[in-house]
């Protein structure tokens, strides 16, 4: 790091929070970015300090009963990581691979990105290292009570509002709102986002965070004279985000012709069939290998190798953390891919990042580029507030107007440290100074 100051307070970090990994990534690649701002702005030195320690961090035991009666006992987790723009909001992740590192690396992350929507919400996440995979519906139901059975003191529609990410969907939404309404006796609808339509629900919640990919890819390419029409485009995972950054990339002219899972990437040159996709993952919960299998002649499953290998124009990492690496990075350079956007968060290591920069490829960082699925959950709790329910068309065209804002954000932020086209220092400036700004009228909480 350039800037002893920021590096010393990097090394305090690492001291302070030892073997979490993915925390001192983000944080670095945060701090990293605010170099020229440090310069110009010293005021904000005492700030960067306190933004890197969560206001509160929650653990808890979470204990339930399997199908054949045994007691399981799980991790719960949320980290409630800065408040000075709104109430904590962040999703909860239900993943083996939970731990503290994980959470806090998503709760940092969370507070730029919602800074950059210019909605009033704060930074938070949480989850549990419970693995929904396997588990039949009952036990799926027992757990997300448990861990609501604990979770409900912490949260609130003024406190902390959590949602879905890895592993947390619709049904688990479901039996943590319900057991929070039961538990409290509130029907506080702003509480939880992500919720069915028939209770409180907002349109084009599910699809946001795939969508709102899509529209700033899309803003992307249009800054370079581009756009989707007749572009191949792969994107990583299956799951909510990826599904949906699908739909709407075939919506705008481009061809999907590779997703994935993490028992291996599908190939399919005609491009993606996304009825079959969703009948095979959402409804069946199966795997690549069953949506190969029906697909027929044409697609085909690769289990042991990278999906950035397959050619393409775009590149959309959609599934998890740290998925896209130095080897991955110079297979999409060597292939000509024009753009990488983050569908997922922090998907892309820093030696990936240093590869796609020095090629020229345009990157669209998580932050900026998936903060739709955030922005669409404040329009819920915004919809709950009024006891209101705005349409589809209206709904979508108010996340494709934030999309669209947070793109113009990231561009006139980098250009105006003197980054041109630098999505990421744009993406961690404007989140920064705006959350900072707060903090600093707020004085030392
Ligand atoms: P889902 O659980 O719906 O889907 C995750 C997908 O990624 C699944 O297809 C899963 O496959 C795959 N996956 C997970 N781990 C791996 C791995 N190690 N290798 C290959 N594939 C893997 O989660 P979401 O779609 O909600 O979230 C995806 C990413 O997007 C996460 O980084 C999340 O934090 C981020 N995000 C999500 C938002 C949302 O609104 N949902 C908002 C902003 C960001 P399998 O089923 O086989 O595990």
């Amino acid at each position: 790091m350039v800037d002893p100051t920021l590096q010393s307070l990097f090394d305090e970090v690492v001291a302070r929070n030892p073997g979490e990994d993915e925390f001192h990534q983000a944080v670095r690649e945060v701090l990293d970015s605010l170099t020229p701002v440090a310069g110009k702005h010293p005021e904000y030195a005492s700030v960067i300090q306190r933004l890197c320690e969560p206001e509160r961090q929650i653990i808890f035991r979470v204990p339930w009963v399997d199908d054949s009666n045994t007691v399981r006992i799980n991790r719960g987790f949320r980290v409630e990581f800065n408040s000075a723009l709104g109430p904590y909001k962040g999703g909860l992740r239900f993943h083996p691979s939970v731990y503290l590192g994980i959470v806090k690396f998503l709760g940092f992350e969370q507070i730029f990105k919602n800074a950059l929507t210019g909605l009033p919400i704060g930074g938070g996440k949480g989850g549990s290292d419970f693995d929904p995979k396997g588990c039949s519906e009952g036990e799926v139901m027992r757990f997300c009570q448990s861990y609501m059975t604990e979770l409900y003191r912490h949260i609130g529609e003024y406190t902390d509002v959590p949602a879905g990410d890895i592993g947390v969907g619709g049904r688990e939404v479901g039996y943590l709102f319900g057991q929070y309404k039961r538990i409290t006796n509130r029907y506080e609808s702003g509480v939880f986002t992500g919720k069915g339509m028939a209770w409180g629900g907002s349109q084009v919640r599910t699809e946001a965070t795939g969508f709102g990919t899509v529209f700033f890819v899309e803003e992307m390419l249009k800054a370079s004279g581009q756009s989707f029409d007749g572009r191949r485009v792969v994107v990583s995972g299956a799951g909510n985000v990826a599904v949906h950054a699908i739909e709407k990339v075939h919506q705008l002219g481009g061809t999907v012709v590779a997703c994935s899972d993490s028992s291996g990437y599908v190939v399919d040159e005609e491009g993606i069939d996304l009825g079959l996709l969703r009948q095979v993952k959402e409804v069946e919960r199966g795997r690549m290998a069953d949506y190969v299998e029906r697909r027929g002649q044409g697609a085909h499953l690769v289990s042991d190798g990278s999906i950035w290998d397959v050619p393409c124009d775009v590149a959309l990492p959609c599934a998890t953390q740290n998925e896209l690496d130095e080897r991955a990075a110079s297979a999409l350079v060597h292939n000509g891919c024009l753009v990488v956007a983050e569908g997922a968060n922090m998907p892309t290591t820093p030696a990936a990042l240093a590869v796609l920069r020095e090629a020229g490829v345009r990157f669209g960082p998580g932050k900026a580029a998936n903060a739709g699925g955030v922005a669409t959950s404040a329009l819920e709790m915004q919809q709950n507030a009024s006891r209101d329910s705005w349409s589809f068309e209206y709904t979508e065209n108010r996340l494709g107007e934030i999309m669209r804002g947070i793109h113009d954000r990231c561009l006139e932020t980098a250009d105006e440290y003197g980054m041109p086209d630098d999505y990421v220092a744009g993406a961690n400036i404007a989140g920064f100074t705006h959350v900072a700004d707060a903090m600093l009228a707020f004085g030392v909480i």
